[in-house]
């Protein structure tokens, strides 16, 4: 096998990615010594990100912090920290991090993290959130806001759902004129909006670009890169610029015909997190074969815009709860999941799925098996199913996934050069579960 190509996307994208994740930091830090700017702790899948920018609100995100932790190799410790408490070795291991943080008061960068002037649980799709910032809130002291957000039970949210959103988003507005000491600023909250409308144009036009073979960017490992701006910039100037130049540098790149390899071999998609522990020594796992990521579900738990979903200032309030309801891959169900990942095979040409179930997250990956059974019968794709873990190291096991990996690209190397690509799908229509993209 030849040696491993160093295939980490290091454009000015990524020197800009550092600079930015850095600068949010240091705004942290700054809020930690002085509680300003008021600093709110939510999460990353269909957040409302715009109301908090509208009051200049620091995000605090503990699933990126954790993350941030477990790829620099400093998740364990806090994890232990955890467990001693009481944690089961099950609890979803991001949680058990971000308490272990509090705890042991590590950080990523070695700044301070500020406790949270509120802690704002915007519930979607997975329950575990409601108890970890229940926890949360009672270990900080911080006051507590459940936005409970309806699960997706049919294809669009009803207008009762949504209004039920919008006054809860209300609510909020009140709570934070009270925390932040600032009057509600419409005008303000609307240019979030548009920030995050033309953030989401850019995100989808890079996407997109992943639709060309040799594809410019891989759309699982450096989408990671892109995806700490995505969400902590979403609704800012800084984002908008950000992927500007994301974009600019990419499609250079694809018009040169370069891709993230020399030649690409294989396309692929990948559902659910990596394990970013081992978030190099995983990559290079694909990148020995050449094997690119055309798309990826994980890249859409903050939201899903490569198939035409939009904020509108507009309708600010409106389209904040729409995006909640309905265009974040965890508050669906599981057959638009599969319908997602189809539409990614079809419509990005991938030659196989890989399935990342991690042992700790329930949201994502109760129910993968079931998927596989689907992806292979009914669309007829090669799928590879690997477990471990995306923030505890313990539940990595290196040489076993390699071989899994290795003993899936010969297969497909085979069915290329037998010029069969894909086990023979089922006959029959495929469930009708497609995605609907509102308007
Ligand atoms: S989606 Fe998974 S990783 Fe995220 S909070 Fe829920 S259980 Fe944890």
């Amino acid at each position: 096998m030849s040696p491993t190509p160093n295939t980490e996307y290091r454009g000015n994208i990524h020197q800009r990615q550092k600079e930015l994740m850095l600068k949010w930091y240091e705004r942290l830090d700054e809020s930690a010594g002085s509680g300003r700017p008021l600093p709110v702790s939510l999460m990353i899948s269909g957040n409302c990100v715009e109301l908090l920018e509208a009051f200049e609100a620091v995000p605090l995100y503990p699933e990126v912090n954790a993350l941030q932790l477990a790829i620099r190799h400093q998740s364990l410790e806090p994890i232990l920290a955890a467990e001693e408490l009481g944690y089961a070795a099950d609890n979803c291991a991001y949680v058990k991090a971000d308490i272990g943080c509090y705890l042991k008061g590590i950080t990523p960068t070695g700044g301070r993290l500020p406790v949270p002037g509120l802690v704002l649980c915007n519930f979607v799709g997975c329950n575990t959130y409601i108890k970890w910032f229940e926890h949360t809130a009672a270990l900080t002291g911080a006051p507590l806001f459940m936005l409970d957000v309806p699960f997706l039970r049919t294809d669009e949210p009803s207008p009762a759902d949504v209004d039920y959103v919008v006054r809860q988003l209300h609510e909020l507005v009140a709570i934070l004129e009270r925390l932040s000491g600032r009057k509600f600023d419409y005008e303000r909250f609307q240019r979030a909006v548009e920030c995050s409308r033309q953030v989401e144009e850019l995100w989808s036009a890079i996407k997109n670009l992943a639709r060309r073979s040799p594809s410019p960017f891989d759309a699982y490992f450096d989408a990671i890169t892109l995806m700490g701006p995505l969400y902590v910039y979403r609704g800012t100037p800084e984002g908008v610029e950000f992927f500007e130049i994301a974009l600019r540098e990419l499609k250079e790149k694809a018009e040169q015909g370069l891709g993230v390899y020399e030649q690409e071999r294989f396309r692929l998609v990948f559902e659910g997190p990596p394990p970013y522990p081992y978030f190099r020594t995983f990559r290079d796992m694909f990148a020995q074969w050449k094997a690119c990521a055309v798309a990826s579900t994980y890249s859409t738990v903050g939201g899903l815009w490569e198939f035409g979903a939009r904020h509108d200032p507009a309708k600010p309030f409106e389209s904040v709860a729409l995006h909640m309801l309905a265009q974040n891959v965890t508050n669906r169900n599981y057959l638009q999941r599969y319908d997602q990942i189809a539409r990614y095979v079809d419509e990005w040409d991938a030659d196989g799925v890989i399935i990342h179930f991690v042992k700790s997250c329930r949201l994502f990956s109760a129910g993968q098996g079931d998927m596989r059974e689907y992806l292979t019968r009914t669309i007829g794709v090669p799928t590879l199913y690997i477990e471990s873990d995306l923030e505890d190291p313990r539940y990595f096991a290196e040489a076993q996934t390699k071989n899994r990996i290795d003993a899936f690209f010969e297969a497909l190397e085979h069915a290329k050069l037998t010029g069969r690509t894909r086990p023979a799908a089922q006959e029959g229509p495929r469930p009708d579960a497609r995605l609907r993209v509102l308007p």
